[in-house]
């Protein structure tokens, strides 16, 4: 279920705020089951009846231009938010994520360098709706640890076929409330392509029908393509290899972790954009791509 959280973005004014409140009727309108408690209930006057509603589609989130939502997914075992930002409107939604594994920050600076260059280049956002999750796992971050805070590793949690019942991995799939949100995440909204960013090995791998995707990736990394194979109950394995939703996991080196956010981005960034304008269509990443410096010299100042 989704909780309405902040809006983000600048500059936005009184007629803006009013508008962005109508959207945010309308994503909470999209929530399924028993509308959450004090939450919505203290944002939304009068509170929002039971009626039946539709199967959220890809329409359901509409940002005003150049602005993004916040929206607070629901709560880790010990009760921290996990959130995403959400940029841009259109047919195309594109979730990018990081963290579900908590020892493997890196990830997570880049998907919040991200976050701020879309903020300075809205163009990117035509006809594209993105998603992103930069910290899956917010206990394990804190800890400093790859699993939940009940010791589960998050990302063999997921109801694939190849689930295997061993304690690291849960009781069942989806036995973590963090799985469970994710999973809700791809439900209601159904991306056209994801990427999730781990650490240490090295290499980006994909499930699912994205070699293209990858390859596009590869192309504007020092990252080699390397297929790791299906793991149990993982993300990839679900999203890629069950629901058929072209998923790559980045695999950012161990030493990146000793890098700054904004070593990060001008390392990674362009590998990121080539994921957001990939065009399966007509593979035709570079075109969009066209008047960025290349990857590793992307200056301070476009970021
Ligand atoms: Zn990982």
């Amino acid at each position: 279920m989704f909780h309405r959280g902040s809006h983000g973005g600048a500059g936005r004014t009184a007629v803006g705020c009013r508008i962005a409140l109508a959207g945010a009727c309308l994503v909470l309108s999209g929530c399924r089951g028993p509308g959450g408690p004090a939450y919505e209930q203290s944002y939304m006057s009068p509170p929002a009846r039971e009626v039946e509603r539709p199967r959220p589609g890809p329409a359901r989130y509409t940002p005003l231009a150049g602005r993004s939502e916040e929206v607070e997914l629901g709560r880790s075992v010990q009760g921290r938010p996990i959130s995403c930002q959400v940029f841009g409107q259109g047919p195309e939604t594109i979730l990018i994520m990081a963290g579900i594994h908590g020892s493997e920050p890196a990830g997570t600076s880049l998907v919040r360098e991200l976050a701020g260059y879309l903020v300075r280049h809205p163009e990117l956002l035509d006809g594209r709706r993105i998603i992103l999750l930069p910290e899956a796992n917010p206990d394990g971050l804190v800890a400093g640890r790859r699993f939940n805070v009940r010791g589960v590793d998050l990302n063999r949690n997921f109801p694939a076929s190849n689930f295997a019942a061993v304690s690291r991995h849960g009781p069942r799939p989806l036995s973590e409330p963090e799985s469970r949100l994710l999973d809700s995440l791809l439900e209601q909204h159904r991306p056209t392509r994801i990427v999730s960013l781990h650490q240490p090995l090295n290499c980006i791998d994909w499930d699912g029908p994205a070699d293209r995707l990858a390859a596009a990736m590869a192309a504007d990394c020092d990252l080699p393509l390397r297929k790791l194979g299906a793991q149990p109950g993982s993300l990839g394995s679900y999203a890629g290899n069950m629901l058929g939703i072209p998923i790559v996991t980045v695999e950012l080196p161990g030493s990146a972790s000793r890098l700054s956010p904004a070593e990060l981005w001008a390392r990674y960034g362009r590998m990121l954009l080539a994921a957001v304008v990939f065009d399966e269509r007509e593979n035709a990443a570079k075109p969009a791509l066209r008047g960025l410096p290349p990857a590793g010299l992307l200056p301070a100042q476009a970021r």
